[in-house]
């Protein structure tokens, strides 16, 4: 039962000179309180291509925007600002009301002077004002310079391709199969896990070795889920939800996948230092080697530990051999 809009066809603007329609509202006194809009508007009219300006107090009202449309008719507009509210919410109204006028919707520009301006600068009105004036003279200067844009609708793939079967990239592709998605999951080396496999504790204590076996035989059961070792993306190609993307493994051959999607999911490794004589002697160990120390096989006669924190990351190289110590470990 739902009416489908009709809108009348659409005015052939290309070799026009930009003729700039600037709306600039009150939102009662959400704008008006603080930024002078009658200045704004004033400052507006001034701009170069700018062939009409008009003060709202509620620019989306439903008579207001009708004044929009009958002023793109009357003034010949073929670009419009309107400077009010975000346009996350407002933008999609002004442009529907461009198209009912025949104008088309991508010559549009928004300036945001109540988050932007008014909001955020309560306190200082006058330079509300002035951030208002450039922000109205930005999208002024950028909607001179659109030009109309006509959408095209094609099909995209729903298959995924994700890269890296560590936790996120298994996780991902779980996910992805509870939704009825296909996906495929790259793991360049011999196993899935990635840094997991290198750690015995969950951050609250639980065993993640049991956790990440659990996982691995999930996704290897999902029949949506197509596991491939040993393998790395080599090129992508195609476009927006169409891609073919070449995937080659280790002894060389090659397959293609085509997909609609990507997740990256390659993780990232542990730095190894270069610092405090870790390499050189046995008793410097990383926090990751601790832990696997303390799971397989204890500390042994260990009474004294160090942890420098921030290996590499802070520390003046000139002053690490200084600091460099031993560890009793
Ligand atoms: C030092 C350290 C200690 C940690 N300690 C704990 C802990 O005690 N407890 C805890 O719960 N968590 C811990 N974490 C966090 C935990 O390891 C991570 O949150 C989790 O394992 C990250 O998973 P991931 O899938 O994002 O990345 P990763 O586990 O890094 O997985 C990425 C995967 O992508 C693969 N890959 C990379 N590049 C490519 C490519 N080009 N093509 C194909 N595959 C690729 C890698 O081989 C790897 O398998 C620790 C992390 C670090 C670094
Ligand atoms: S367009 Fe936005 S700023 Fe203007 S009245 Fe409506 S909500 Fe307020």
């Amino acid at each position: 039962m739902t009416a489908v809009q009709e809108y009348p066809p659409e005015r052939d603007v290309s070799r026009e000179l930009p003729r700039v329609g600037v709306f600039v509202c009150n939102c009662g006194i959400n704008i008006g309180s603080v930024v002078n809009v009658t200045e704004v508007a004033d400052f507006a009219a001034e701009l170069a291509g700018v062939v009409h300006t008009e003060e709202f107090l509620f620019t989306c009202s439903q008579d207001n925007i009708i004044k929009i449309k009958e002023r793109i008719s009357e003034h010949k507009l073929n670009r419009v600002v309107v400077a009010s509210c975000t346009p996350r919410t407002h933008a999609p109204l002004f442009q529907s009301s461009m198209k009912e006028a025949g104008l088309n919707p991508y010559l549009y520009e928004h300036a945001n002077i109540r988050e932007q301006s008014s909001w955020v600068h309560r306190e200082f009105p006058k330079e509300a004002t002035e951030k208002a004036k450039d922000l109205v003279r930005m999208a002024v200067a950028k909607v001179r310079l659109l030009k109309p844009v006509q959408p095209t609708f094609i099909d995209v793939n729903p298959k995924v391709l994700v890269v890296g079967g560590g936790i996120a990239g298994m996780t991902a592709a779980l996910s992805l199969a509870e939704q009825g998605f296909h996906s495929v999951l790259v793991e360049k080396s011999r196993d899935l896990g990635g840094m997991a496999n290198e750690l015995c504790y969950s951050y609250d204590g639980g065993d993640l070795p049991r956790f990440l076996n659990g996982l691995k035989a999930d996704v290897k059961a999902n029949e949506l889920i197509e596991v491939m070792l040993k393998s790395q993306v080599q090129n992508v190609a195609g476009y927006l939800g169409n891609y073919k993307t070449k995937i080659i493994r280790n002894d060389e051959s090659t397959s293609e996948i085509e997909h609609g999607g990507v997740i990256i999911a390659t993780g990232a490794n542990p730095v190894v230092p270069t610092e405090y004589l870790y390499g050189e002697n046995p008793s410097v160990i990383t926090q990751v080697q601790l832990e696997q120390r303390m799971y397989y096989q204890g500390l042994g006669d260990a009474n004294t530990i160090v942890m420098i924190n921030c290996v590499g990351s802070r520390n003046r190289k000139d002053l690490i051999a200084v600091g460099s110590a031993v560890l009793n470990l």
